[in-house]
Parts: C-alpha cells; sequence; structure tokens
C-alpha cells in the first residue's frame, strides 16, 4: 500500500485509479518513467517526421526488459499470498524466466524455471548464467508436455513435503496482474506526454509474443484517453498467439480491473479494432531474418542495441512501413522490451558446468 510520502513516486494508474492502489498489490522493482528519447538519426535515414523510442530496456537496475513491469504485480500478489516459492515457463533463453529468476530474488522468493529446448544464441547462454547466479532451480525439457508433467511432480513433492505449492506464473508474465504493468505503463507515457518529453504517438510498435505488453497497452491506451495505435509485430508462430488469444486476454484483463475498482471503463475488442504484423516472424521464434539482421545495424546510428529475436524483428517491420511511405507525417514510437543492462559482472562468477548438464550443449556447442 502507498504510504502519505509515496504519493509522488505512486504509479500513475493508482493515481487515476485510487482504488486499485488498495486492491492490487503491487511491489516496486524499478524506476519510472523510464526515459523517453528522440531517433533523430533514424529518423534522417528513414525519411521519417517524428520517431520516438520507450527505454522499457531500463527498468530493473541489474536486468530490465519488459517482463519487469508485469512481475511487480505477479510477484507481489505471490507475496501477498504468502508463497515462498514461483515457478514458471519460457524457451531456454527466456528473458521472461530470467527477470522473473532475478526479480524474486530480490523480493526474497525462490524461483524454478521450466525451460524447453531452442535454437542456440549469446543471450541464450547470458540468461541461463544470470538466472543461475540469481539462484534460480532451472530444468531444461524437450516439449511442453513433458514441462506440464514436471510441474505436476514438483507441485506434488512440494505438497507432501512442505504442504507449500510454488506460485505457477505463465509464460511471459501474460496473465490479468502481469498485464496490468502495461496498462500502468500507457498512463505513464500520458504523463511523458503531458509534460511534454514527446508528443502523442500515432502508432506504437511493440513485440507479440505472449500478448501481455501490446494488450495491456491496448487498454491502457483507451482508459488513459489516448488515441495512439500499436502495431503488434509477432515474433512467434500464428498458433501460439493469434488474434483470439489478444481478445481472450483483453476480456480478461479488464474484467480483473473492473472487478479491482469498479469504476474501471469497460471496454470490448473485435478483431477489426487491431491487425498483428506477423510477416516480420521469418521461419519462427528466435530464428534471425535478414530483415531484422539488417534493422539492428542500422538501429545502432541512434545507439540503440536490439536483439534478434524480439526487438530486431519489431524494427525491421518499422523500417519497412517507412520504406513504404506508411509512416510519413506520422508521430511513431518504438517501445524498446529488450533488457540492455550490463550482466557480465555478476555472470563471471558462474562457470556453465554448475549448471544441470542438460544445458551444457548451450556452451559447448555454440550456435
Ligand atoms: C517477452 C518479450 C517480448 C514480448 O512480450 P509479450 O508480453 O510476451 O508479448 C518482446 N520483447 C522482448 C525483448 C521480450 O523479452
Amino acid at each position: 500500500m502507498p504510504s502519505k510520502a509515496g504519493i509522488k513516486n505512486m504509479l500513475p494508474l493508482f493515481k487515476a485509479y485510487p482504488r486499485l492502489a488498495e486492491t492490487l498489490p503491487h511491489r516496486l522493482l524499478s524506476d519510472y518513467p523510464t526515459p523517453t528519447g528522440r531517433l533523430s538519426k533514424l529518423e534522417q535515414t528513414l525519411n521519417m517526421d517524428s520517431l520516438y523510442v520507450k527505454r522499457d530496456d531500463l527498468t530493473g537496475s541489474t536486468y530490465g526488459g519488459n517482463k519487469i513491469r508485469k512481475l511487480e504485480f505477479v510477484l507481489a500478489q505471490a507475496l501477498a499470498t504468502n508463497r515462498k516459492e514461483v515457478l514458471t515457463y519460457g524457451f531456454a533463453g527466456s528473458n521472461h524466466a530470467t527477470a522473473t529468476a532475478v526479480a524474486a530474488s530480490a523480493l526474497g522468493l525462490k524461483s524454478i524455471s521450466l525451460l524447453m529446448d531452442q535454437p542456440n544464441a549469446g543471450y541464450l547462454r547470458e540468461n541461463l548464467l544470470l538466472s543461475y547466479a540469481s539462484g534460480a532451480e532451472l530444468h531444461l525439457r524437450e516439449d511442453w508436455d513433458s514441462l506440464q508433467k514436471l510441474t505436476r511432480k514438483i507441485k506434488l513433492k512440494r505438497l507432501v513435503r512442505a504442504r507449500k505449492i510454488p506460485r505457477v506464473i505463465p509464460p511471459g508474465a501474460s496473465e490479468p496482474p502481469g498485464t496490468v504493468g502495461f496498462v500502468n505503463a500507457a498512463f505513464e507515457l500520458k504523463e511523458q506526454i503531458e509534460k511534454g518529453e514527446l508528443p502523442e504517438p500515432d502508432l506504437i510498435f511493440a513485440g507479440l509474443g505472449t500478448s501481455g505488453t501490446v494488450t495491456g497497452l491496448m487498454i491502457g491506451l483507451r482508459a488513459a484517453g489516448l488515441k495512439s495505435e500499436v502495431i503488434p509485430v509477432s515474433v512467434v508462430l500464428k498458433s501460439f498467439t493469434d488474434e483470439k488469444r489478444v481478445i481472450n486476454h483483453f476480456k480478461e484483463t479488464v474484467r480483473f480491473l473492473k472487478k479491482h475498482d469498479s469504476s474501471f471503463p469497460g471496454m470490448d475488442i473485435t478483431e477489426d479494432d487491431f491487425k498483428i504484423y506477423d510477416e516480420y516472424l521469418g521461419e519462427g521464434y528466435a530464428i534471425q531474418t535478414e530483415k531484422s539482421r539488417e534493422a539492428i545495424k542500422l538501429a545502432e546510428s541512434d545507439g540503440l542495441i536490439l536483439d534478434g529475436t524480439y526487438t530486431g524483428k519489431v524494427f525491421s517491420a518499422l523500417i519497412d512501413r517507412a520504406r513504404r511511405g506508411k509512416l510519413k507525417r506520422k508521430t511513431v514510437l518504438f517501445w524498446n522490451t529488450k533488457n540492455s543492462r550490463d550482466v557480465s559482472r555478476i555472470i563471471e562468477k558462474v562457470n556453465y558446468t554448475d549448471l544441470p548438464e542438460a544445458f551444457h550443449k548451450y556452451f559447448e556447442h555454440e550456435e
């Protein structure tokens, strides 16, 4: 609960809906607002009129990126319900699992990561080492069914031994409490617009994985009265996230907010209200595309460090739209969702051979 002294640091969503501050557990894990900035070199190169970035790469002082905003609500809920452990899922190099490991450890929670095999990459090795350094218990399996089986086994073991089961966090923390983190992010953006930091964007480009980020933004922008349109650029196969999933997640999150504060506006969404950009994915999750390689290089001119799995693909969509003349006279905001904190000092203390053996292959056969 926010103290009187904390009013200044109160989340913008809580200022707008004070009842939520009383009903929704929240633990601050970052300094807000995250900075915004103008990308003037890229504006010139891409012949655009107005291009800005939202620096969510700088959430969290140890490890940033978009998952921190979600975990502030999800982990706070785990603590409020007296859980001691959290369990979550991801691919082997999951930013989400890593962010969960780091944030859980900061809040005194033990974390368990159930990970699925994926193509190897440099960031994957870094994330695994950081998760391990944060005290996470790591498991690797080949498919989703085996992860579910393992979850039941872990739960049963805990139940029998300690009568305590871990709070299960879905992939990407994309469940209503987590997604509220991005509803708040839209209110935060509104405050920055009102202060004159940036003009109100016409378009906001953001990655679509488990969908909490873009769904939370869509809800928050509407509730905050901003007219910015979210452009969800998919980084996963349609079978994983499609329009239906976004719509369901939108509805359940609005219901969740209304349940916690009946004054939160009711709102609905249909397939006509948004379009998923799925032509920048290439062959699949974490598989590089030529266009994203080019995007990563180009973005460096304005000091942006992007990645091949998420932000490079999102930026390649932005570049492509700009080159087709679709972004003329538009104010465009690129939402940077990728951690940019340097974790090398933390992970240099870990030897990969300390990790469970199943993970060694990522270090012994690089790419
Ligand atoms: C998880 C992630 C996304 C996708 O966010 P979702 O809320 O899962 O859709 C985008 N970018 C990066 C860097 C991520 O780690």
